[in-house]
């Protein structure tokens, strides 16, 4: 992960002494010794610190070689906690996680985004605030806060740009909105399907470091990890593969504007369209997921369509990126049988061999939590690092 591959750069450093505690490779001084060739005494004087810090404690004694004990050291996860909080077009969850970046707490509810910060942000620190008093914890116990958001995002900035689906958030400081109820912590803010592909990537898939997340909901936007980090692009907007054009759907006109965006003839509206083009009612695609479930013809053959249309696109993505993983998630994903029936016949059937050699094309191991678990490991990857090396954490790449 990214702050392991920081921290072989100072080696030796507090930063590294703890990561090897925080990873369970090195278990007791003697470990630490060995790992870094830190003489005993530098190794003595870097736990304390990191004692005195309190992101580590002594946990008992280990297995002795002759002589006292070794004491264990360990990880000290609930030192603080972080907020999450996954805010997509219609939904939210919220949670309350460890530094580990688990959740201990989590909430789920309808929320309108189009409400516009004010009402939302307000609505959000309240009830997250409740979430916390819930876990039994304390406000001056919070280390960072993360937030999705289903729209671009300048992520060094924290802010918004030109979100399609979010009225009134172009440019809104988030951070500093949020952060004042909570004493002034870190506010990390992204893009809704990175922080799903961060989250998969952590708990799905760790050993993978090249991995696509497509989220395919009422939209369809798409998350990289490359070398296990989020790749956001000169401008953030990576992975922005709803408005790729799909050629022969010239009659699709899109909420963007143009025509044929693969959105347009693929995503959860445009089925919800499509449907009642067709006289079936439908109100959105969670509807059309539960068609699908009770064996309607038409929803079940739309929405394998809509596989293999998403297929094409994901083929050229894979060409490009060669992921080890393309995870599928997002409201249609819950019926995954299906669309991933057609995605896999289409980028099987026409990426290179080479790319696909090795290539999993897996529904979400995480569902609905995605967001959430990706929330808290973008803030505890961050302010945990930090906290070991005494300084601030920053809001870089
Ligand atoms: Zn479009």
């Amino acid at each position: 992960m990214r702050s392991m591959r920081n921290v072989r750069e100072r080696r030796g450093s507090v930063g590294e002494v703890f990561d090897l505690i925080r990873t369970g490779q090195a278990r007791t001084r003697s470990d630490l010794a060995g790992l870094t060739g830190l003489t005993r005494a530098t190794v003595s004087q870097r736990v304390e610190v990191l004692v005195g810090r309190r992101l580590i404690y002594e946990a008992g004694e280990g297995a002795s070689t002759g002589g006292r004990p070794p004491a264990v050291l360990e990880f000290n996860r609930d030192a603080g906690v972080v907020l999450a909080a996954d805010l997509g077009a219609t939904h939210c969850r919220l949670a309350v996680a460890d530094l580990a970046g688990t959740p201990l707490v989590e909430f789920a509810d309808d929320l309108e985004i189009a409400e516009g910060p004010e009402a939302v942000l307000g609505w959000v620190q309240g009830r997250i605030g409740e979430l916390l008093e819930e876990a039994g914890r304390d406000r001056s116990e919070v280390w960072g806060v993360g937030i999705g958001v289903p729209g671009p995002v300048d992520f060094s900035r924290g802010r918004v740009v030109n979100p399609p689906v979010m009225p009134g958030w172009h440019g809104v400081d988030i951070p500093r909105k949020f952060s004042k109820g909570f004493g002034g912590v870190p506010v990390f803010v992204d893009n809704d399907a990175n922080l799903m592909a961060l989250g998969e990537h952590r708990i799905g898939w760790p050993g993978s470091e090249h991995l696509l997340f497509v989220k395919v909901g009422t939209g369809v936007g798409c998350g990289i990890i490359g070398g296990g980090n989020v790749h956001r692009g000169a401008q953030g907007a990576a992975g922005d593969i709803g408005h790729i054009r799909i050629n022969g759907h010239d009659e699709a006109v899109c909420r963007c504007g143009n025509v044929a965006c693969v959105e347009a003839v693929a995503g959860g509206w445009a089925l919800v369209r499509r449907l009642r083009e067709l006289g079936v009612e439908v109100g959105n695609s969670r509807e059309v997921v539960g068609l699908v479930e009770d064996g309607d013809p038409v929803a079940t053959r739309l929405l394998r369509r809509s596989g293999e249309l998403l297929g094409e696109v994901i083929s050229g993505a894979v060409s490009f990126f060669n992921p080890s993983v393309v995870v599928i998630g997002g409201d249609l994903a819950r019926a995954h049988e299906q669309l991933l029936a057609g995605i896999r016949t289409v980028v099987y059937g026409r990426s290179l061999p080479l790319a696909t050699r090795h290539l999993e094309v897996s529904p979400s191991k995480l569902g609905d939590r995605a967001g959430v678990f990706g929330a808290a490991a973008m803030v505890v990857e961050r302010v945990v690092p930090a906290a070991a090396e005494g300084v601030a954490a920053e809001r870089t790449g």
